[in-house]
């Protein structure tokens, strides 16, 4: 708390005192940055005061975060974050790469990369004394604002379109939640939230509106700075290469573009530390039904044109996204860029991640569904070391996952039948 200092617009630039602003720029609605003291972290800590810490949770990042220690220990608030990155040589060697690993955020506590921000989130409201929490979601940001909140015992109350799947109306229930379902779509869930927060005097945690969010989705970014230290240090051992610089080259799917943003602004952070010496390639990954932010990319302009969203990827299915200036500054400040694939390449990318051990929600598949589209494209070099994250697990969307495979056969329970079917 003592190293937020305030809120920059990224709009306008107007900077605003922690108590001038909640959500987005009072002049022009521009996603505000948090601003944090990095001088007086630069003096308090080196490097390796963060990288010894013990807690295996983003909590580890406490000093560079702008909320206190949560209140309590050992709940799912607690333990998010921290997730393994996983080496894929099988899939890095049919795209012909050198280095490719997956980070898998369905190990998070309600199985997705959505914890990162409700943890952060909850904690907010928790310091403000907030009786209410709510948000709007397509699911997962609801799943995570409702575990998190259940962990610490907040209430919570959660708007999403009656679409979502039913894994994820089921974990909103049962962690608890006021569960309000949307006649409309996730749009729509978005504008009556911020209606209702207002009237009732909830806090709201809405992507792309709340500017905590990134900061708790920054964490992931310090977490590969971590991880990168030590593999990179591997990696040039076996390499017998001392003074290279390739920089990684990060995937990740978009829809809102918070995600993004935050992985940005952890990159940003650790830059203005003078804790890294270049940024890493951040390359963001949206389904062809649900591109505006890549559309904008493209386009080379900050003006974001709604679409009419349709994907399987329920999660990044969003007609206006909320952070998508930022999301498009997070490819174009790094040198990555933006990719867009079909709806049959995301499944077929379920697919060859579940081969791998690894089950992805559509949105999740996304970012290797781009990875393999980015290497047909020329995109990414065949040196090039990958990370590609899974934002969320394949048991969210069943039946999207059953689309990826082949049904199983059924038989009569006896030896002859197996024997016939084999
Ligand atoms: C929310 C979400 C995303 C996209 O994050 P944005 O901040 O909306 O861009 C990607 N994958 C999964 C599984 C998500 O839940
Ligand atoms: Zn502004």
């Amino acid at each position: 708390m003592k190293n937020f200092t305030g809120y920059k617009c990224s709009l306008c630039g107007t900077e605003y005192l922690p108590g001038q602003a909640t959500y987005t720029c009072p002049k022009d609605g521009g996603n505000l940055d948090i601003i944090l003291d990095y001088a007086s972290i630069r003096k308090k800590f080196q490097p390796e005061d963060i990288t010894s810490r013990t807690e295996s949770s983003l909590w580890r990042y406490l000093p560079l975060l702008p909320v206190s220690e949560p209140a309590g220990n050992s709940t799912p608030l607690h333990a998010s974050g921290w997730t393994p990155v996983f080496a894929l040589p099988r899939l890095a060697e049919k795209l012909h790469l050198k280095h490719l690993w997956l980070k898998d955020e369905s190990r998070n506590p309600t199985a997705s990369f959505k914890d990162r921000a409700s943890a952060v989130v909850v904690t907010r409201a928790q310091e403000l004394k907030s009786e209410v929490v709510v948000t709007a979601s397509t699911g997962n940001a609801g799943a995570a604002l409702a575990g998190m909140s259940a962990a610490v015992g907040q209430k919570a109350v959660i708007f999403a379109p009656k679409s979502a799947p039913q894994a994820k109306v089921a974990q909103l229930l049962v962690f608890g939640a006021k569960v309000i379902l949307v006649d409309g779509t996730y749009d729509d869930a978005f504008d009556l939230t911020i209606k209702a927060a207002q009237e009732f005097g909830w806090y709201c945690r809405n992507t792309g509106y709340n500017p905590f969010t990134a900061e708790g989705k920054k964490t992931a970014a310090f977490e590969i700075w971590e991880w990168w230290i030590e593999a990179h240090r591997e990696w040039h051992k076996k390499n017998g290469i001392l003074d290279d610089h390739s920089p990684l080259t990060i995937f990740v799917s978009v829809g809102d573009g918070n995600i993004i943003s935050g992985i940005h602004k952890g990159f940003k952070d650790l830059m203005a530390l003078g804790w890294i010496p270049n940024m890493p390639r951040i390359i963001g990954v949206q389904a062809v039904g649900s591109a505006a932010i890549a559309n904008a990319f493209h386009a080379n302009t900050e003006v974001i044109t709604p679409v009419s969203a349709a994907t399987i990827a329920d999660s990044i299915s969003v007609d206006l996204p909320r952070d998508g200036i930022r999301a498009v500054r997070a490819a174009k400040e790094t040198n990555g860029t933006y990719i867009t694939v079909t709806d049959d390449e995301i499944i077929q990318s379920i697919a060859e991640l579940g081969k791998m051990g690894v089950f992805a929600e559509p949105a999740g598949a996304t970012a290797y569904a781009g990875l393999v589209k980015a290497t047909g494209l020329g995109a990414v070099g065949s040196d090039d070391p990958i990370l590609v994250l899974n934002t969320g697990s394949g048991l969210k969307d069943v039946r999207a996952a059953m689309q990826a495979v082949q049904s199983a056969p059924i038989i009569e329970p006896n030896l002859d039948a197996v024997k016939k079917l084999l």
